[in-house]
């Protein structure tokens, strides 16, 4: 039974899959957890000093719709700088959550299609529908290669737009430069719009990470501090694109979100000049280490980014498989959350190396 007075729009989607994980996981206790989605490291000092410094200093009221000045204005030098595109506006976001909800309630109308990827991050499917359009996903198992001619085949009349995640949760992937032009490139000629969500594009381990806005002016780019900075519960993200599109979601905020949090945007000004090299580098050295633990006996893609893998799970079901994992004390993530397959399952090894140790063991017991 739905209660009477709930709106449709919030039934074209659900959040079952995920809550029965968070249910299993509640039930655990002390789990080898390699299911969280954010860093395992703190967010640096300096960076806490500047929020705490903010609050004492007062800076505790509203901040400006579009971002306050000190990190807007080094955001927009960095954009800037990137880029060299003349038309192209930032806006601090509430988190690249708040970003991508503006972005397609700005750009999506009822009946529009919006092309995505399989798998894909959770929020993409429901975020479409909220807004009224119609997700069309492109199958890209088994690699998780973006195939441009499939993308091409897809675009209808119907076609407003592309959401295109890369390094890629929860893959891990990361799309090559060629891949990424030719996307890019297309969006360009069929005059789709392109969303880039770029949240793990510092976590990028092989080869130099490549924006598809360097190939099309038009790419609407989401990106925050969440991942970067181990800022997640702090809400900053930020948001560039061609000028009017990011005013749509300017006013669209000021009767939304109004703003993200005042002193966690001073801090985010010290996070942008704060290096994450370190953190960067372990994460590179935990991602050898998963792989290497799992590739001679899991079918697994080698990912290049973010902090996830994605094995095929062996048996054939990612529920059961992750049942399995459970009954030994292992939480991960089955595949089906982010995909129309069960076929896979998601590891996060945001975790310490003892941790990670621990799940390769048990992983690879199960394999046997
Ligand atoms: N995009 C992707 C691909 C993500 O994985 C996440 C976080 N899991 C987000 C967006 C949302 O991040 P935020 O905390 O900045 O809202």
């Amino acid at each position: 039974m739905t209660h009477p007075w709930i709106a449709d729009r919030t039934k074209a989607f659900d959040s079952s899959g995920i809550r029965k994980v968070f249910d299993l996981a509640a039930q655990m206790k002390d789990p080898i957890n390699l299911s969280i989605g954010q860093p395992d490291f703190d967010v640096p000092e300096s960076v806490k000093e500047a929020c705490i410094n903010a609050i004492r200093a007062g800076k505790n009221s509203y901040a400006l719709t579009q971002g306050m000045p000190v990190l807007r204005e080094k955001l927009q030098a960095q954009v800037d700088a990137e880029f060299a595109h003349a038309d192209r506006r930032v806006f601090v976001s509430s988190g690249t959550s708040g970003g991508l909800v503006l972005a397609l309630l700005s750009l999506v109308n009822p009946g529009d299609e919006v092309i995505s990827f399989d798998p894909f991050f959770v929020m993409y499917e429901a975020l479409v529908k909220l807004a009224g359009g119609v997700p069309v996903l492109i199958d890209t198992y088994p690699n998780f290669r973006i195939d441009v001619d499939r993308v091409a085949a897809a675009i209808t009349p119907r076609t407003k737009l592309i959401l295109f995640n890369s390094p890629a949760n929860p893959t891990g992937v990361t799309a090559s430069e060629a891949e990424i032009r030719g996307l890019a490139q297309l969006a360009a000629e069929r005059k789709v719009a392109l969303i880039s969500d770029e949240i793990y594009r510092l976590f990028q381990y092989d080869e130099p990470f490549v924006s598809p806005a360097r190939f099309n002016e038009q790419t609407i780019v989401i990106d925050g501090l969440s991942k970067s900075h181990a800022m997640t519960g702090w809400r900053v993200g930020f948001v560039h694109g061609p000028a009017e599109l990011i005013n749509t979601m300017i006013k669209l905020q000021q009767y939304s979100f109004v703003c993200a949090p005042q002193p966690a945007q001073w801090a985010g000004a010290v996070a942008l000049d704060t290096p994450m090299d370190e953190h960067i580098a372990a994460y590179r050295r935990k991602r050898d280490m998963i792989y290497e633990g799992l590739a001679d006996l899991y079918e697994v893609t080698k990912p290049g980014g973010a902090f996830y893998i994605f094995p095929k799970a062996p048996g054939g079901s990612g529920e059961a498989f992750v049942r399995k994992a459970i009954e030994n004390n292992l939480l991960i993530i089955p595949g089906n959350i982010f995909s129309r397959r069960d076929t896979h399952f998601r590891i996060s090894y945001a975790a310490d190396e003892s941790t990670l140790e621990r799940g390769i063991e048990v992983l690879r017991r199960l394999a046997r």
